[in-house]
């Protein structure tokens, strides 16, 4: 098989507060998808384990602390983007130390899980939705 496939391995959390909702961040203008609400994450860098990256990125962008223990794979997206295909686990994680803030700028906002569907999202994002509706309950 000579075909080449590009794949970009990316992760993200669903954080769940005592209330039961789950926060997005807005992407930034500038980069692609600018302007869509997505579940927070990063890309993982060489070398790096999953868990490791989410730990990293929810410092760097929200200010957290969270334990790896903590997180929980939830299910994946699989997404082909026009130049690559993505591959994005969504964790789960209810418990972090510190208040969530937007380090980096990035609008962010808690959201009930049956009102995700109303948020413009990522296509890789969207199809995750219903898996926190059955974790979550609406
Ligand atoms: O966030 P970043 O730009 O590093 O992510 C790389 C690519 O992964 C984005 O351009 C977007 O296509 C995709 N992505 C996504 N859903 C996310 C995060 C990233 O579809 N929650």
């Amino acid at each position: 098989m000579s075909e080449s496939l590009r794949i970009l391995l990316v992760v993200a959390v669903a954080l769940v507060d005592t209330d039961g909702r789950v926060l997005l961040a807005q992407r930034p203008p500038g980069k692609q998808l600018a302007g869509l609400w997505e579940f927070p994450g990063g890309k993982v860098d060489p070398g790096e384990r999953p868990e490791e990256t989410l730990i990293r990125e929810l410092a760097e962008e929200l200010g957290i602390t969270v334990k790896e223990a903590c997180l929980a794979p939830l299910t994946f997206a699989s997404h082909a983007y026009p130049d690559f295909h993505l591959l994005m686990p969504l964790y789960v994680c209810r418990r972090w130390e510190g208040i969530p803030r937007s380090m980096e700028g990035q609008p962010l906002k808690w959201v009930r899980p049956r009102d995700l569907k109303d948020q413009p999202m990522p296509p890789a994002d969207a199809p995750l939705i219903p898996f926190l509706i059955d974790l979550l309950g609406p």
